[in-house]
């Protein structure tokens, strides 16, 4: 069985778990809740047909911001807290900076831009 992080947000008694994937076969994971299955094809990733949940967040979803993992932590927290603080990385200032991710149900999680957070 996959490791569990807590209960789903989206649905009646759904667990998101952890689940390794290979995304353009380099090794990464998915944080999914168990009603949901996927199907990956290259970097598309497809519900399946008996999935009842879209519950979904890439670990590497943030890469773009220079992070490289989502962490099983950071889930955990998002879960209960409904958001967490994730450090990203600015390659054109060349320095970290701190934001507030929330769960998304379209994108997983996404990144509270407009608020600012003092170190
Ligand atoms: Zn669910």
């Amino acid at each position: 069985m996959n490791k569990r992080l807590g209960k789903c947000p989206y649905c009646e008694d759904g667990q998101i778990e952890v689940r390794r994937i290979e995304v353009n076969a380099k090794p990464t994971r998915l944080y999914a809740c168990s009603n949901a299955h996927w199907k990956f094809d290259l970097d598309m990733a497809e519900l399946s047909e008996d999935a009842t949940c879209g519950f979904r967040i890439f670990a590497n979803q943030f890469l773009r911001w220079n992070k490289k993992s989502i962490s099983e932590n950071e889930i955990r927290t998002v879960l209960q807290e409904e958001q967490v603080r994730v450090r990203l990385y600015s390659s054109r200032a060349k320095k970290e900076y701190y934001k507030w991710a929330v769960l998304d149900e379209e994108y997983g999680l996404s990144v509270l831009w407009d608020i600012d957070i003092q170190e």
